[in-house]
């Protein structure tokens, strides 16, 4: 198929209110839109890829995704698509989500975190009954002076069962 424009959205459902262009056509294993995108046995490709490449945009550097600004699954339109590094497209999915600031989530992350730890919850609630200074606490216990202020407002080692924790420094 000769690619162009018109052909790529000839293969879709184009919406007339949002400018979706949903495509029909085929899709990898995660819904992802994609096509044959040269002659006969050509590459296969995200259709969002090849469509940014036809509008020559190009960012250099990081693992580029090719995504649109419109959310929606299927979407290819030129209007939609877009690049994100996959740090930004994390970041926009925790935001919409809300993924990071689930509970039961960062918990069970710092649970992991805290296992890694040289530090046990002991140590840091000695630390923070303590009375030091962040410059003295990091002393007696073994750690950066940055460490300990974070430990001892509340920063690090958080109470994720606590309801009142991150409301403040403790
Ligand atoms: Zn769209």
């Amino acid at each position: 198929m000769e690619i162009s424009f018109t052909a790529i959205q000839q293969l879709c459902n184009v919406c007339t209110a949002t400018g979706c262009w949903h495509w029909k056509g085929g899709v990898a294993s995660g819904g992802v839109p994609q096509m044959r995108a040269g002659p006969g046995t050509g590459p296969i490709k995200p259709v969002r890829a090849v469509v940014l490449q036809m509008l020559g945009k190009w960012r250099q550097g990081d693992h580029l995704i090719a995504t649109n600004t419109c959310r929606s699954r299927d979407c290819v339109a030129p209007e939609h698509v877009c690049w994100l590094t996959r740090k930004e497209l994390q970041q926009r999915t925790a935001k919409e989500t809300r993924y990071g600031e689930c509970p039961e989530r960062r918990l069970a992350i710092s649970k992991v975190q805290r296992a890694r730890s040289p530090r046990t919850i002991e140590m840091v609630r000695e630390m923070r009954a303590s009375g030091l200074s962040t410059r003295a606490a990091a002393k007696v216990y073994g750690c950066a002076q940055s460490t300990a202020a974070l430990i001892m407002c509340g920063g690090m080692w958080k109470d994720h069962q606590n309801p009142f924790a991150g409301l403040g420094a403790r």
